[in-house]
């Protein structure tokens, strides 16, 4: 998407669980070559909503429009196909096989058919192509001395690139990132912030769950905030730092 165009609008969701709302009429919008920060407290909401951008859990009411294209009530797979990439909280690689293997995965997924089909049907020639595309992507995030190696023996800052070059294999309109820094030493979190600059200065689109706040008030171009499944505020980091509704769900104030 050329920078600027509106990539993500999600519409007064709601998200109901029995009783309980866990998104409670939450909108916004995210635009190409954006790095947009979600954050709050634990049991916020976040990943109720990262689960209705991606089709895991479909919405009660609302909508989620991506690129234009009403995806409410599509499944993942079929939004993933639509150019929606993510990682996961706990990372999910395959860890006996190479870091090309993983990263080739991201193109199976997005293949008709969907993962086992393509893996069995893939003409050599998609097969060697694609495996050039994991390369450039694990490339990019900085792990090519490593292509060849077992995912497993990567320390897990590492093994957090590998899931975002997966996820890039793909060429996501969107990249959805889920507490990317969770349980990384201070260095590997220098390495992730650079990485996702770089990517954002090349124009890939990310919204980010973190609960990190110095890497998410330093990355993030904008921030929506969510307190007991609503929109709290939403802003600059510098705005969202002076909310005063902010401090004081932060504080338990
Ligand atoms: P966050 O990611 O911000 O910590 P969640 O989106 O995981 O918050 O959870 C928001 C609320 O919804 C929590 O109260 C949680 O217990 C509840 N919740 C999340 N998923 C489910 C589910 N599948 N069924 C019932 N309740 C859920
Ligand atoms: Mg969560």
């Amino acid at each position: 998407p050329a920078n600027g165009e509106e990539v993500l609008r999600v519409e007064h969701v709601v998200k109901q669980f029995g009783g309980l709302r866990a998104v409670n009429d939450v909108s916004f919008t995210l635009h190409a070559g954006e790095i947009l920060g979600l954050i709050g407290p634990n049991g916020a909401g976040k990943s109720t909503m990262f689960n209705l951008v991606t089709g895991v859990n479909p919405a009660t009411s609302g909508r989620v429009v991506l690129r234009g294209r009403d995806v409410t009530k599509l499944p993942a797979r079929a939004i993933s196909r639509l150019g929606v990439g993510r990682t996961f909280q706990h990372v999910k690689l395959f860890p006996e096989m190479t870091l090309v293997e993983n990263a080739m995965m991201g193109g199976y997924a997005r293949a008709r058919g969907g993962l086992l089909a393509s893996m069995l049907h893939l003409e050599r020639r998609d097969e060697a192509s694609l495996q050039a595309e994991a390369l450039r992507e694990i490339e990019r995030v900085g792990l090519r001395d490593q292509a060849w190696n077992q995912a497993g023996n990567l320390p897990l800052g590492k093994q957090r690139l590998l899931e975002i070059a997966r996820a890039l294999v793909a060429d996501p309109a969107l990249l959805l990132l889920d507490e990317p820094a969770a349980g990384l030493r201070y260095h590997e979190k220098q390495e992730l912030a650079t990485l996702l600059r770089k990517l954002k200065a090349e124009g890939v689109t990310i919204l980010l769950v973190e609960h990190d706040m110095d890497l998410v008030m330093n990355l993030a171009d904008r921030l929506v905030v969510m307190n007991y499944g609503e929109k709290l505020a939403e802003g600059t980091p510098a705005e969202v730092q002076r909310h005063e509704g902010v401090r004081e769900a932060y504080l338990g104030g």
